[in-house]
């Protein structure tokens, strides 16, 4: 029985540690792979069975005010809009992030959380400046090529918790240098808009007051991110506005509960 044990032991170990070397090497590099013909075919395939595991919201209450927001971010900082796909999911993880496809999924239990609309800005801006800084395109073409790898060893049955733990295992791979380059950027996407960009690091605080969410376990430490953000200088870009009126906001807040 101990033998059992050791040996399934071993296995595991062996396993999670060959996936950690394999994700350590750029395989589209060193396999000579075109990563904008292998890489985003296999993306869309990973994307698929990520896809599936999300309950999409549709309604006008819930869209029209994401679209509204990330529309104004587009435009005051010349984003193109087509490169941003947004998708809100019906889910009770507090929680928003950049994934495959330049896809943004952002989880209803973050919308309810967020006391207004520069928090949920804030939060947007700092996923969309990962996309927009490359962090994430890299991290998940060596994911589709991994999920890829390991479907083919273990069988398609496996392939669905195989891509969270690789897609787990990219995001942890994300630097402390990445977060704080995305917090910056994405306070200076706030600037442009006319929102105070001081509030990324009042919503890094609020979230860190919150206690354990998913969102901070990702994007770790939040006290010392606040704290850059506090000391970047921007020139005066008051007054701050707001984008949509109180009813909209409210309804917003309704409609995710
Ligand atoms: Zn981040």
């Amino acid at each position: 029985m101990r033998k059992i044990i050791q040996e399934s032991l071993i296995s595991a170990l062996l396993f999670f540690g060959i996936l950690y070397a394999t994700l350590q090497v750029d395989w589209m590099k060193t396999l000579h792979l075109h990563p904008t013909i292998v890489g985003d075919k296999l993306s869309e395939w990973v994307w698929k069975l990520s896809e599936s595991s999300l309950w999409k919201v549709s309604n006008r209450e819930v869209c029209e005010p994401i679209d509204s927001l990330v529309n104004e971010m587009c435009i005051a900082n010349h984003i193109d809009k087509g490169d941003i796909h947004v998708v809100i999911s019906r889910d009770n993880e507090v929680n928003a992030f950049a994934t495959i496809g330049n896809h943004l999924i952002i989880n209803t239990a973050l919308i309810r959380k967020m006391e207004n609309e520069s928090q949920l800005c804030a939060v947007i801006a700092h996923e969309v400046a990962h996309l927009q800084l490359g962090h994430i395109q890299s991290a998940i073409r060596q994911q589709a090529v991994i999920t890829v790898l390991l479907t083919l060893i273990t069988g398609n049955g496996q392939s669905e918790m195989l891509a969270s733990l690789t897609g787990q295992m990219i995001s942890n791979s994300i630097t402390r240098a990445k977060e704080n380059e995305a917090d910056a950027q994405g306070a200076r996407y706030m600037h442009a808009m006319h929102l105070d960009p001081m509030e990324m690091a009042n919503t890094l605080e609020t979230f860190e007051s919150y206690g354990i969410l998913s969102y901070l376990t990702d994007h770790a430490d939040s006290k010392e991110r606040a704290r850059r953000i506090r000391k970047m200088h921007f020139s005066h870009n008051g007054p701050y506005r707001r984008i949509l009126s109180q009813e909209t906001w409210d309804k917003l807040q309704e409609a995710c509960q």
